[in-house]
């Protein structure tokens, strides 16, 4: 039986994991499982395949992609372990609200609408309603309908469910990869629990995917992006669709009269500890688009460590024909997270449609 071993349970090395062919092939997933030192369950939920693109590039097609297999994975994730991951399809509406921002919404706008014709830019009328304290002069908008968005941490929850009640899986949480050493044609993972060997080795470990290939010799870095985020209750109903600012916070509507405030971007920032002056920020910007949410009662915030490569490009492929790496979505890994899935399990198994379709990403360039 072929042992396969994961490093890394967030969603990347859990879907990964699930579309893996069971036949003759045993997996074991590793996860140091430290609150705060992931992605996954800290993300804002957000499925922004137009949203986060100005260009058609192969990772726009695998996004548009990723984002129709989602409502399908929800379902059966509903099936296989009673977790609802909240899916909503009002769409996200995407701003500028200064005028250094406007000329991106613009481009923004000219590609998208030229790719989906449903996609409208909002009228000053429009404008002056959903935004009343902004400027409408210096303000751009427009409305992507499809960009849904799902509750990001119970998405992971439900996928670690999901693999946990598969016979070919073992979970090794609380447990931290020490030293992975090559022995002939296997691996030998230390771990903080003991030795697992594996025949094949898939790195799906977000950040720390870099220094974990380094321990092989290997050099593809991968960088901490940290970001702060705030989950509020308000009575405020007037909001189903995401809100979107160039400037980079969001609101994201949560069940029930919840909103989730997202985030700062810093580059190189291990910290896990929530920063004042970022909280204050996020409410700031947040309250100057939506007045509304000043009276709110704080639910949480958090912060969560998001997995870049130095051309923001994620990397995932082959190293070797038993070493694959998958990491470095940034701000989109789940919205990738089910194409991904499929694509590396498919590449696992030696499928050459899925090498050919993640050749872009590969990591031997
Ligand atoms: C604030 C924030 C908001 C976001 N919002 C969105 C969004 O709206 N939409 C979207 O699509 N994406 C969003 N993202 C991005 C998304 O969360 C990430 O791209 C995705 O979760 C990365 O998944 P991953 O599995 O690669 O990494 P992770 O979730 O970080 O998982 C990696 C795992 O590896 C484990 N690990 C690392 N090193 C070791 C070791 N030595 N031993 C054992 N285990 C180890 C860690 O414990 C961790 O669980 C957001 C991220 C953040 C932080």
């Amino acid at each position: 039986m072929l042992q396969t071993v994961i490093i890394g349970g967030g969603v990347m090395g859990l879907s990964i994991a699930r579309q893996l062919n069971a036949q003759g092939r045993h997996i074991h997933i590793i996860d140091r499982s430290t609150p705060r030192m992931n992605a996954s369950y800290a993300a804002g939920g957000m499925l922004g395949a137009q949203n986060e693109f100005f260009e058609d590039t192969p990772l726009y097609r695998l996004a548009m992609a990723s984002r129709a297999m989602m409502p399908d994975i929800a379902q059966q994730l509903l099936m296989e372990t009673d977790i609802d991951i909240e899916l909503q399809t009002y769409g996200l509406i995407k701003v500028a609200t200064t005028a250094q921002h406007v000329p991106a919404v613009k481009k923004q706008f000219e590609f998208l609408s030229q790719q989906d014709h449903k996609i409208y830019e909002l009228s000053r009328h429009q404008l002056r309603a959903r935004f009343p304290h902004c400027n409408i002069d210096d303000c751009a908008a427009f409305k992507i309908h499809d960009d849904g968005q799902i509750n990001a941490n119970l998405y992971t929850q439900a996928l670690l469910q999901s693999v946990s009640n598969l016979l070919h899986i073992d979970l090794h949480i609380q447990t931290e990869v020490l030293q992975i050493m090559e022995h002939a044609s296997h691996y030998r993972v230390t771990t903080s629990k003991g030795d697992v060997y594996a025949d094949e080795l898939i790195i799906a470990a977000g950040a720390w995917s870099g220094a974990l290939l380094q321990q092989l010799g290997m050099n593809l870095p991968t960088q901490p992006v940290k970001g702060d985020v705030k989950l509020i209750e308000s009575s405020y109903s007037q909001l189903k669709e995401t809100i979107f600012n160039m400037n980079g916070c969001y609101i994201v509507p949560k069940k029930p009269n919840r909103f989730l405030i997202g985030a700062t971007s810093e580059l190189d920032n291990w910290s896990t500890q929530n920063k004042a002056e970022n909280l204050q920020w996020l409410d700031a910007e947040s309250q100057s688009m939506i007045p509304d949410l000043c009276e709110h009662r704080v639910i949480k915030t958090w912060t969560g460590i998001r997995p870049i490569t130095p051309d923001g490009v994620p990397i995932m492929g082959a190293l070797r024909d038993n070493l694959y790496i998958s990491t470095g979505h940034y701000r989109n890994g789940i919205l990738l997270s089910p194409i991904v899935g499929q694509l590396m399990a498919q590449l696992v198994d030696g499928r050459t449609s899925a090498a050919q379709q993640l050749k872009p990403f590969s990591p031997i360039k």
